[in-house]
């Protein structure tokens, strides 16, 4: 379980210009599909759609056969998790953070979650560095160190789909190398979406869509495309 689908979307955000103009995709059970193209594209707007933050002009977006809208925001939000590109933390423990909205989550859960994401010496810090164990300030976490807690939250979470929405894009590159060996492991089974600027970042994927204003320019495996261009 765990298809997304998209059927023929078309979504515009005013009447004077289309932004998703015909798309249709489909992520199957445990597989990942990337969207790479330019910013303006419509990329962030596929996300969006899967959330329901916006309804489709016309056209589909399914998860397991049923209409988007007809499934709750509530049942949404358990079905699907996000590691957005920002994040914000609250100003609580780096624990905190990783298990808000988990009340159930044992102790031994949020510790292995921050394990696997290699945040666990962060665990008991405040995200300014305010260490609240031993009273003292240390180092502030970074951008990466904070995307970090936020694929602990989603490896706690452990939504059947995940969207990666530029995860990685704020952070340079021996940051970015450092989490998507977090990401792999959490997107490891599920169903996975990814938005990405470039193709060199989603090599793995079962297939990538190359969106351009709003229309699918190219699709296919990396090779495929590479082999297109
Ligand atoms: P991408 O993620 O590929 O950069 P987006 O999906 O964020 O692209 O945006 C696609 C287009 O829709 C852009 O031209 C953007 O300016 C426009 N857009 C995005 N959000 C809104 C909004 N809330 N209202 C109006 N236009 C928007
Ligand atoms: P949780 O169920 O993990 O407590 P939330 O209810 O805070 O999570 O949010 C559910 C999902 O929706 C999360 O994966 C979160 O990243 C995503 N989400 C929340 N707000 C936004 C937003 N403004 N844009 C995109 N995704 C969001």
């Amino acid at each position: 379980e765990g298809r997304i689908r998209f059927e023929d979307v078309h979504f515009n955000y005013d009447p004077t210009r289309g932004i998703l103009k015909g798309i249709s995709f489909e992520v199957p059970p445990g597989g990942t599909v990337a969207i790479v193209g330019p910013s303006g594209a419509g990329k962030s707007t596929i996300s969006r759609l899967i959330f329901r933050f916006y309804d489709v002009g016309s056209g589909r977006v399914t998860i397991d056969g049923q209409d988007v809208r007809d499934i709750t925001q509530e049942s949404l939000r358990q079905v699907v998790g996000m590691v957005p590109q920002d994040t914000v933390l609250f100003n609580d423990t780096v624990g905190y953070n990783i298990a808000y909205g988990r009340p159930s989550a044992s102790r031994a859960e949020v510790e292995q979650a921050a394990e696997l994401a290699q945040v666990a010496d962060f665990i008991r810090m405040l995200p300014d560095g305010f260490d609240t164990m031993v009273g003292e300030r240390g180092l502030k976490l970074s951008g990466g160190e904070k995307q970090r807690v936020a694929i602990a939250r989603t490896i706690l979470k452990a939504p059947p789909i995940l969207i990666l929405d530029e995860a990685t894009s704020a952070l340079d590159t021996a940051t970015e190398q450092e989490i998507q060996a977090s990401l792999d492991y959490v997107s490891k089974g599920r169903t996975t979406l990814v938005i990405a600027h470039r193709l060199s970042t989603v090599i793995n994927a079962d297939e990538i869509i190359v969106l351009k204003e709003g229309s699918i320019a190219e699709r296919g495996t990396h090779g495929e495309l590479m082999q297109s261009d």
